[in-house]
Parts: structure tokens; C-alpha cells; sequence
């Protein structure tokens, strides 16, 4: 099972807008300056049961404080052992909260995803690639850390595969 760190129901941080996010456990790209060291284990945190999930999309439902979308990051959300419940997650809220985009940040290149990880693409919005690398630190950078991490936009790549 997927364990995670930290749920904020509101975000305004963590990508565009009012969002949901989900903070999970495990990650084993170990970069130097990591922000978040202790999510690195698989077994730290706490268990992402059902509840939360049935919670996660009740919020991103709520109209009382309309959620622009969720954002998932960590750890790392596209850890080989992550990849079954993410992929899960992300299919389930494209359905039921067609409305919501969904952004994703993982410590992998996109170029090295693996077959499974490459299925999770297919239900996000938006992917931010990349170890976090000190030497190129950026604080002016918006939604990434360092200068070789990458924001691909997947949305545009489907609309532009469709034309
Ligand atoms: S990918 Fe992110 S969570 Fe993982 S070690 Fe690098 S900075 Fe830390």
C-alpha cells in the first residue's frame, strides 16, 4: 500500500490556483539539498487508505472553495511501488472530477519512465521532471526547483497529436 506524508485539502502553493495535495511517501533519488529528506523511505508516513482517498475527491468536489486541482508530489508519486495507487488515483479523479488538472512531480526523467509509470502520464495534466540538482538552483523558478527540471505541458501534446 501507498503511504503517504502530508494531505493540504487547501493548497495555494503547490501549482496554479486553490488546489488538493498529496505529499507521498518514498523516493530513492537521494538528490543533494533534497527539501523533503524524510519522505525519501517507503515505509515512513502513513498508510493512504481508501478513506483518504474518498476524502481527496470530496474535496476536490466541494464547490464551497472551488479547487482548481490536485497536485501530487513527494517523494516521489512515480516510485516503482507508487506507480499501482497513483495510477489508480489519477484515473479515478480524471472521471469523477473531469473539471480538475491534475500536475504530478517526479524525480524521474520522462525520457526513463518505464512502461507503467508512462501509463500514469495519460491521466495527468501537467508532469515536472527532474532530480533536483543544487548547482542549478533557481528561487526564481516557478513549480520547479532547479533549472534542468522540466515542465511538460501534456495537455498541449494531446491537443497537438490530435490536429
Ligand atoms: S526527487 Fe525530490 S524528494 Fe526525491 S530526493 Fe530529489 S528532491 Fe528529494
Amino acid at each position: 500500500m501507498m503511504r503517504i506524508h502530508r494531505y493540504y485539502d487547501v493548497d495555494v502553493v503547490n501549482g496554479p490556483g486553490t488546489r488538493c495535495t498529496l505529499f507521498v511517501a518514498g523516493c530513492e533519488h537521494q538528490c543533494r539539498g533534497c527539501y523533503n529528506q524524510s519522505t525519501w523511505r517507503l515505509d515512513s508516513g502513513t498508510p493512504f487508505t481508501l478513506e483518504m482517498e474518498e476524502r481527496l475527491i470530496a474535496d476536490l468536489q466541494d464547490t464551497r472553495i472551488r479547487r482548481q486541482g490536485l497536485s501530487l508530489s513527494g517523494g516521489d508519486p512515480l516510485h516503482p511501488h507508487n506507480v499501482p495507487c497513483i495510477r489508480r488515483l489519477v484515473k479515478r479523479v480524471r472521471s469523477a472530477c473531469p473539471d480538475k488538472d491534475i500536475w504530478l512531480w517526479t524525480g524521474y526523467q520522462r525520457a526513463e519512465l518505464n512502461c507503467a509509470q508512462r501509463e500514469v502520464l495519460t491521466y495527468i495534466d501537467v508532469l515536472i521532471d527532474g532530480r533536483f540538482i543544487e548547482a542549478e538552483k533557481d528561487a526564481t523558478l516557478l513549480w520547479r526547483g532547479s533549472r534542468n527540471q522540466i515542465i511538460w505541458d501534456l495537455r498541449q501534446e494531446r491537443i497537438e497529436r490530435a490536429i
